[in-house]
């Protein structure tokens, strides 16, 4: 058997207990469960026992094997209190937590601190799960308040007076966060007054029982949201709750003030420790999860080892160790409790929280009462103000009450006229105010605009926010101006637009002008051409009436001669040529009796003059009446051709004058309309210039039109020459060549005065063509007007 108890556990101000939980079922088989602890009835002792290679005995030779003696080694401890796994949260509280509050009540700092691995019932001693008062499962802290309260209220009288004050605080990854308000991560301060403190942290004022739970349940559901978020963070946090207790206690010799607090530190899960304490790698992997621990574990040793009179107690290396500075060798009475489980799997993190605690018992703590003046400060002040509005009470009830009400009643007057005189007021400051922000505004605008123009130092000009919200308000400007003036170009380029098109528009008009007219003048020229012409054919014609008369003239000097023959031979002188002679008194030729020319012919050769004569007098005869028919023909073609002739020089006359008179006419009015409206279109254009314009041209256009279209349609119809029957090739050939000329003149004629002429079948193919062309180019123009 090891002993390991050392010392008497006679440390006042240092007290280590030891709970052992009860197994669990997870811990049970078969309904049997193999201890490896066990409690001496003293409460006092402790053993712990190391069975040999138990893992490897069948479950079935497990209780023979561990009451065999020589198949374990025990380990023996000593400790203020040792819980077995029947006591009760009611007993620990009564002999071990009331301890530490009835110090707390005396002033003194007080802490119990909860050591063990994950499971062991830290949170359990220290909470209990229970928020129902009378549930014998409340933990500490819950009867630690209530036996505050039942202390306060038996000892409730007008000499003492108490303020009580809770605060519940979390540290998880060497952050502190307080429990009971929303807060970012505390530090940990000190000073002289106060010692250490956590900065920030809220302290809530409890004043009965309902009000620890309410406190509890609030820093728990914290506590419980932050370990579900941080995967099983109560395992690895430490819950600090903090209890402190003013009072200040009137005696005889003057007032008392006290100031107690009690921790409750219910710490992170030891099983870190023992895993850390094996190697030098675990050891740094360890203080990376938990460093606080190590820093406990590293405090308590240095705490109690006996080196040196004043050794280093590394405190600052953790956050718990820090706060809890006064309580590990310092100003403060503390318990350490150590849970522990008695199952066989937990053997190992048994025995070290035992040593661990029996080393804590070394610790030496140096508690003192907190009654300095400045401890109860704050109950202090509250007292002291207290006092004060005691007095000015008492000063005041001293008054009449009458006195009171006249008073309150020119207070009111008085009110209200304050009020009014501050409504007044309020409204002029409203004025100003409205008056000073337009001021400012201005002045910030300028600022803005100077700013904009300063370089800052360090920041880059572009970057300043004056810069950029001057930049801003230039380029709105200039959009809007480029907008403006982008409306303003296209309206102009619109106008610009129309009037180009319209200037176009006269343009074309003016150009269909200028080649109407060229039009016109080559039709007048064609005119003058056909003309010309028909003067040339009538020329010719003449030349042929000439011919024609000269040959009549030789006949009649023949016929004469024949007359003269026929005297100088006494023959009767032929009915033929009798009417020959008529006719040639009268140019017209009739050949009637038949009979007489053939007497004429049936006159013998012999009774002429010779045979012959005879012969050549019939043959003459022959040819006489021949020719007296062809002359016949003859003077009636001429007859014909001269009316013809006289007629068509009469309408050439005339449509020479027509023509001169109205081409004249029409192209000085058609000179004059295009000079005006080149004067229309030089000058100043104005919508109305243009509608002048316009007018001017439509004008034009009409007399153009009209001066183009044919003045009379009267056409002669086709002159039709009589076809004689007869057979005398010289007589068809002349008749058909005047035929020609005629329908040749007339054609011409008729092709001349219509001015949209219609196909004609008797034109000659070159004129035709020529004709088609005219039409052509005239109808062209046509269509461009
Ligand atoms: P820890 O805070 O040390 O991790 P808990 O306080 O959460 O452990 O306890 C773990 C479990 O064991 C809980 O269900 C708790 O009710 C139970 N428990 C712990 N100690 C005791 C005890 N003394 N009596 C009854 N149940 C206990
Ligand atoms: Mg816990």
């Amino acid at each position: 058997m090891k002993q390991n108890n050392g010392q008497t556990p006679n440390n006042e101000n240092l007290r280590v207990v030891i709970r052992v939980r009860p197994p669990m079922a997870r811990e049970i088989r078969d309904g049997k469960f193999i201890s490896t602890v066990q409690v001496a009835p003293d409460n006092l002792q402790l053993c712990i026992f190391d069975y040999h290679a138990i893992e490897l005995v069948p479950d079935e030779d497990l209780e023979q094997y561990v009451s065999n003696p020589s198949n374990y080694t025990l380990h023996q401890f000593t400790f203020d209190y040792v819980y077995d796994q029947d006591s009760t949260q009611e007993q620990v509280y009564n002999t071990t937590a009331a301890l530490s509050v009835d110090s707390t009540l005396q002033g003194y700092n007080s802490t119990i601190i909860a050591y063990g691995q994950t499971g062991t019932g830290k949170t359990y001693t220290m909470h209990g799960f229970s928020f129902n008062p009378n549930s014998d499962q409340l933990g500490i802290i819950p009867r630690s308040l209530h036996n505050i309260f039942n202390h306060i209220q038996m000892k409730s009288n007008s000499s003492t007076t108490f303020m009580v004050r809770a605060s519940y605080l979390q540290i998880y990854n060497e952050n502190i966060s307080d429990l009971l308000r929303d807060s970012a991560s505390l530090n940990i301060r000190e000073d002289k007054k106060r010692g250490v403190f956590v900065e920030n942290l809220s302290e809530w004022a409890v004043r009965g029982p309902a009000e620890i739970y309410q406190l509890m349940r609030k820093g728990n559901a914290k506590r419980v949201t932050a370990s579900t978020r941080m995967n099983d963070t109560s395992s690895r946090s430490h819950a600090v709750f903090i209890i402190t207790v003013e009072q200040i206690e009137e005696k005889p010799e003057g007032k008392s003030a006290k100031v107690g607090k009690l921790n409750l530190v219910d710490l992170a899960g030891s099983e870190r420790v023992r895993v850390t304490g094996a190697t030098g790698q675990r050891l740094e992997e360890s203080k990376k999860i938990n460093q606080s621990l190590s820093a406990l574990g590293n405090v308590i040793a240095a705490l109690t080892e006996n080196r040196g009179s004043k050794p280093h107690i590394p405190y600052r290396d953790s956050k718990i160790t820090r706060l809890l500075e006064d309580s590990l060798g310092g100003n403060c009475k503390t318990t350490f409790m150590a849970m522990i489980s008695p199952a066989i799997d937990a053997f190992g993190e048994s025995l070290s929280t035992l040593k661990f605690a029996n080393r804590a018992k070394t610790i030496k703590n140096t508690p003192i009462v907190n009654q300095d003046g400045d401890q109860g400060a704050l109950l202090r002040k509250y007292q002291q103000e207290i006092q004060k509005l005691k007095s000015e009470l008492e000063e005041r009830s001293k008054q009449p009450l009458e006195n009171l009400v006249n008073e309150l009643e020119k207070e009111k007057q008085k009110a209200l006229e304050d009020k009014q005189e501050a409504q007044s007021a309020y409204e002029q400051r409203s004025k100003d105010l409205f008056k000073e922000t337009e001021l400012r505004k201005q002045l910030e605008e300028k600022i803005s605009a100077l700013n904009s123009q300063m370089l800052v130092g360090g920041q880059k000009i572009e970057e300043t926010p004056q810069f950029q919200s001057a930049l801003e308000k230039q380029q709105r400007l200039i959009r809007q101006q480029y907008q403006e003036k982008l409306t303003e170009l296209e309206k102009e380029r619109q106008s610009i637009e129309e009037d180009k098109a319209q200037t176009d528009k006269y343009k074309q008009l003016l150009l269909k002008q200028r080649d109407i007219m060229i039009a016109l003048t080559n039709r007048l020229n064609d005119r003058d051409e056909t003309i010309l012409q028909l003067q040339e054919e009538l020329d010719v014609y003449e030349k042929l009436q000439k011919e024609n008369e000269d040959q009549l003239h030789s006949q009649q000097i023949r016929l004469e001669q024949f007359e003269e023959l026929f005297l100088e031979n006494k023959i009767d002188i032929p009915l033929v040529l009798q009417n020959q002679k008529q006719f040639n008194k009268e140019k017209v030729v009739d050949i009637q009796n038949d009979l007489q020319i053939q007497k004429l012919e049936s006159i013998p050769v012999q009774t002429l003059h010779t045979n012959q004569q005879v012969q050549s007098d019939a043959l003459i005869s022959y040819e006489l009446k021949n020719q007296i028919e062809i002359n016949k023909q003859i003077q009636f073609d001429l007859k014909l051709t001269r009316t013809e002739l006289e007629r068509s020089k009469n309408e050439i006359e005339q449509l020479k004058k027509k023509q001169n008179t109205e081409q004249g006419t029409l192209i000085e009015n058609a000179r004059k309309s295009v000079d005006k409206i080149l004067e229309l279109l030089t000058s100043e254009q104005s919508e109305q210039s243009l509608g002048n314009v316009a007018k001017e041209l439509n004008q034009l256009q009409r007399m153009l039109k009209q001066g183009i279209q044919p003045s009379r349609t009267h056409v002669k119809g086709q002159y039709s020459f009589s076809k004689s029957t007869s057979d005398s090739p010289n007589k068809i050939m002349l008749i058909n060549k005047q035929n020609d000329s005629m329908a040749k003149s007339t054609g011409q004629l008729v092709k001349l005065m219509q001015m949209k002429p219609q196909p004609k079948q008797n034109q000659s193919p070159v004129l035709g063509s020529k004709l088609k062309q005219k039409q052509k180019s005239v109808e062209d123009l046509w269509n461009q007007i």
